[in-house]
This record gives structure tokens, sequence and C-alpha cells, in this order.
């Protein structure tokens, strides 16, 4: 295939055939239909219904539903290379689109490396296969609702919200709070944890579910108005006497818990939006200063010394994130060393904090006349904040687990 006529967001690599086919269309998507869109979900805080449609069309629902069940078999490299090039050009499409995907990625490719009793692999097949047709047959939508306010999100208790098992499934009952794509997605895949009578609420028994939007006693509420990433309409969801099939089971008991173990780089998937954001401020700069920007009149601002040492700035930072990101994309593993757990927090927290930077450099740098609304760049400043405050991997958290994780060895006290 020939080479890209594009830099991609990740910076030139040496990429599959496959990967330049599915930069290029993700590429060609985001400029052509999603950046013009962009504004308008931004304003009303609506959600990207026809971007989705987009998606749908162009087989990127099922990017991650194995080749096998009819989707595109994309390893995580790839689709983290795929979800930067979506983020710079929207923002909320890009981070939805994660929480999608996402519920078919750690089912699909990432549960492969997980380890499961033959029964528990058998049964996930089972279930898994049931997911990924509704994705590839019906263009089915799945949310990945976690959060709570507690600190179970942030991977310090068992979530509260409970599921007793009942005949044939599960009663579930309880909240979550931010759950993106709420009104939008098809299935809401939780995180439980199960009621085994014993008053014992224990991390080890979390499970991951498929609450179809239809259930009876599921119901979504509360405002949304935030600061950025409108578009994802992340609103609250309450489960009443939910009764949820054996059936929709995402993962078999118990596998959760050992698969965020095992697989922590799966964590790291909100992190390509945010590359994409510092992406999009970066050009957005460069074809400001060179007066290229459509709709505005010609004029250049790149002969001022400090912009150009701006610019250099951006760019320096720029690389810096590019560099780690592709590092730890490229090696992420199960059970991945000490050295390279580091390096994924590091990245996390480059990432995230790095592309609000680039784009506050961005604003001071282009100015006032760039920061109306009627262009993308208080957007993007606007949505690049809210990657820091992600859990489970907040930039406050990685700096604690970082820490903690240098000084302590598994198991050590200093009692
Ligand atoms: C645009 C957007 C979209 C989102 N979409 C989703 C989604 O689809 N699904 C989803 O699950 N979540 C989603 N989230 C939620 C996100 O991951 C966080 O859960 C949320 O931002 C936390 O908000 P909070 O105010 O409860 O945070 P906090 O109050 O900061 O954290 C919640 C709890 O975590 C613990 N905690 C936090 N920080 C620390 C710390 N430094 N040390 C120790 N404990 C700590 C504490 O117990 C705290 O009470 C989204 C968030 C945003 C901004």
């Amino acid at each position: 295939m020939d080479a890209l006529s594009f830099t991609p967001a990740v910076g030139e690599l040496p990429f599959t055939a496959r990967q330049r086919e599915l930069l290029a269309l993700a590429h060609q998507l985001g400029r052509e239909k999603f950046a013009p869109r962009a504004a308008q979900w931004d304003e009303s805080a609506s959600f990207p219904f026809a971007n989705y449609q987009d998606l749908r069309e162009a087989g990127l629902l099922a990017l991650c539903v194995p080749q096998e069940h009819g989707g595109g078999g994309a390893d995580y490299a790839s689709y983290m290379m795929v979800a930067a090039e979506i983020g710079r050009f929207c923002g909320a499409t890009a981070l939805t689109w994660n929480m999608h995907i996402c519920s078919t990625m750690w089912t699909g490719v990432l549960a492969d490396g997980v380890p499961m009793t033959d029964a528990q692999r058998a049964e996930h097949l089972r279930c898994r296969a049931l997911h990924f047709d509704r994705v590839v047959r019906d263009g089915a939508i799945y949310a990945q609702p976690f959060s709570e306010g507690s600190a179970a999100a942030a991977g310090r208790a068992p979530f509260g919200t409970i599921a007793k098992k009942v005949e044939g499934g599960w009663l579930v009952n309880g909240r979550k709070i931010f759950a993106s794509l709420s009104g939008a997605a098809n299935y809401y895949g939780i995180l439980c944890t199960e009621d085994k009578g014993d008053d014992k609420p224990d991390a080890r028994d979390t499970l991951y579910l498929a609450v179809p939007a239809t259930s009876e006693g599921f119901s979504i509420s509360g405002e949304w108005n935030p600061l950025g990433m409108r578009g994802t309409v992340s609103r609250n969801l309450t489960f009443k006497d939910v009764f949820v099939a054996d059936g929709e089971q995402l993962m078999p008991r118990g596998v959760y818990y050992k698969g965020a173990q095992t697989w922590p780089a799966m964590f790291f998937t909100l992190a390509p939006t945010y590359l994409g954001l510092a992406n999009a401020a970066y050009d957005f700069t460069v074809s400001y200063l060179r007066g290229e920007v459509a709709g505005e009149p010609p004029v250049k601002r790149r002969m001022y010394p400090t912009k150009q040492i701006a610019v250099a700035q951006m760019r320096i930072q720029l690389e810096n994130l590019k560099s780690i990101f592709t590092r730890v994309i490229a090696e992420a593993r199960p059970n991945p060393s000490k050295d390279e757990r580091m390096r994924l927090y590091a990245a996390q927290y480059t990432v995230m904090e790095g592309a609000n930077d680039i784009a506050r450099l961005a604003i001071r740098t282009c100015g006032g006349q760039a920061m109306m609304k009627h262009l993308p760049l208080e957007r993007i400043y606007r949505d690049s904040r809210c990657g820091s405050l992600m859990l489970p991997w907040t930039a406050e958290l990685v700096l604690d687990r970082m820490g903690r994780e240098t000084l302590y060895e598994p198991g050590e006290r200093d009692e």
C-alpha cells in the first residue's frame, strides 16, 4: 500500500499495511466528517450520533472484534493508533468510542491473555460470541460505566453496585455516575460486586455484566453541563432490581479482577484521545500562525520570534508524548515487568497533563482572536483538561502509585 499522505497523530512509524489502511480511514472520516461537526455536540452537550453512524458504516464499531467473529481483528497497538487519529478531530467521539471499543477489546484480545480455568474459558467464549454478534450484526453500542463517586473506580474498594445471583441471571441494584454514552448505548457494561450473602463485599468478586438499555428498573438521570468533553453525555445510571441474564456476562465471575491485574495497559486506553487533542492544538497553531485557517483572514503571525519559539516548545512536548505513547503501546502485554509498568504510568501522566499543557501554550501563542467559539482551539483546551480526572489513573493516582511502587516492593512495610 502507498505511503500515508499525512503524518498520523502517533507520528511516522513502520506501520503494517492494515494499520496504514485504518489510519487513512480514521483520518479521512475525522477530517471530512467529525471535525466539521465537533462544535455542534460541544455547544448543545449532545451525543455525536451522526459520527457513530459513520463509524458503524466504516466497520469501526467492530474494529476490535476478532476476525473469526466478523470484526476488524485489530490488536491493542493498532486500536491505540487509530483512536489517537480520531481524537485529533473530535475528542468526545474518540473518548466514547474508546468506552465502546474497550468492551470488545477487553473481552477479546486482552481476555485471551488472562488466566482462566477451562470451564471459565468455555463460558467466556460462549458469552462473548453474543456481544460480538450484536456489534457486528446489529451495530450495537456498548458503554463502560464503572465510576460510582467512591474509591471503587480508583481501584481501592469493591464496587457499591451489587449483583445477587438468582435463577437464570443476576439481580442488580446500584448507581453509576459519569456514564459516557448514556442514552446512546444499547448495552451498559457495568462493574459490580457479587453479593454472596455474607456482608463481606470483596473486589475479587467483581462482575462485569452488560445491562440492556431496555431493562426494566434501569434509568438515566441528572444534568450534563460540564466544562469539556460535552458530547460524551456522561449522566447517571440507576439500577433498581434489574434482572440481567447469565449470558450477558462480559467476563466470567472473578475474571475481571484478574484481568485488571494481568493487563494494566487496558487502563491506558483513555490516553489516545488526549494524544489526538494534543496534535489538534499543535496542528491548529501551525495553520493559524501561517495564516492558513479556512474562513479566517490570511493574517500571518509566524514572523515573531517568540511565536516561533512557542511552536518549537509545543513540538518538543508533542514529540515527548508521542515517544512514550508509541513505546508503551508497542510493549503492552500481560504481566508487564516493573519497569514497563512504571513507564505505563509515566505515559499516562505525560499524555494527560501534556495534552492540556500543549493546548494552554496554543491559546497563549495564537492570541485572543484564536480563542473565539467559532474556532476549535478553546474546545480543544477544555476537552484536554478532562484527561487527568479520569479514574483509575488520574494524574494524582498515577503519582501516588509510581512513588509507592518505586519505594516499596510488594509486601514491604515500615513497621
Ligand atoms: C468526560 C468524562 C467522561 C467520563 N466517562 C466515564 C465513563 O464512561 N465511565 C466511567 O466509569 N467513568 C467515566 N468518567 C469518570 C471518571 O473516570 C472519574 O470517575 C470521575 O471523573 C471521578 O470524579 P469524582 O469527582 O468522583 O472524583 P474524585 O472525588 O476525585 O474521586 C472519586 C473517589 O476516588 C478516590 N480517589 C480519588 N483520588 C484519589 C487520590 N488521589 N487518592 C486516593 N483516593 C482517591 C476517592 O475515594 C474519591 O472519593 C468520566 C469522566 C469525565 C470527566
